[in-house]
């Protein structure tokens, strides 16, 4: 077989990523819910980040004309412990926010610990964890529980 001639876009940097079982859960459920490639999900991931950290940069070495960049969301869905019904929450309500000085400004902390009624079936539950925004724009890494409300207390 004859080779090819390289296109100028041909992709042939590989990294291989280490992905715990929350993650690689995340993944495959995202690929098979989107009907993209695994790959195609990085990428996405990747170009979304890269802009934020570009915007980040030049408001940094422009301060007299610095431009608002929206902080994430920490609207999420969650399952009832109780029923496992999907449920709409905003992390935000209630949460906790403290902010660190990074090499690209601030780093922002979002921690909550609160509790919610189930919709559906009526059932109590706690939402705990945090969430760290860095730079400004980019969710940095999240970790979200939710349990049944009589649980706690119980030795967690
Ligand atoms: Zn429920």
């Amino acid at each position: 077989m004859r080779g090819r001639p390289k296109l100028n876009d041909s992709r042939d940097n590989q990294y291989r990523v280490r992905l715990n079982d929350e993650e690689n859960g995340k993944l495959s459920y995202v690929s098979e819910a989107t009907g993209k490639p695994k790959s195609e999900i990085f990428r996405y991931a990747l170009i979304d980040y890269y802009n934020k950290v570009r915007l980040n940069e030049v408001n940094s070495a422009n301060s007299e004309d610095v431009w608002e960049i929206d902080g994430i969301s920490l609207k999420r869905v969650v399952n009832c412990p109780h029923c496992n019904t999907p449920l709409r929450v905003d992390l935000k309500d209630g949460c906790n926010i403290t902010t660190n000085d990074g090499r690209m400004g601030p780093e922002i902390l979002y921690e909550f610990d609160f509790e919610d009624t189930c919709d559906y079936c009526g059932g109590h539950f706690l939402i705990a964890g945090y969430a760290s925004e860095y730079p400004v724009g980019a969710l940095n890494h999240e970790d979200i529980v939710v349990f049944p409300a009589q649980e706690r207390g119980g030795g967690l």
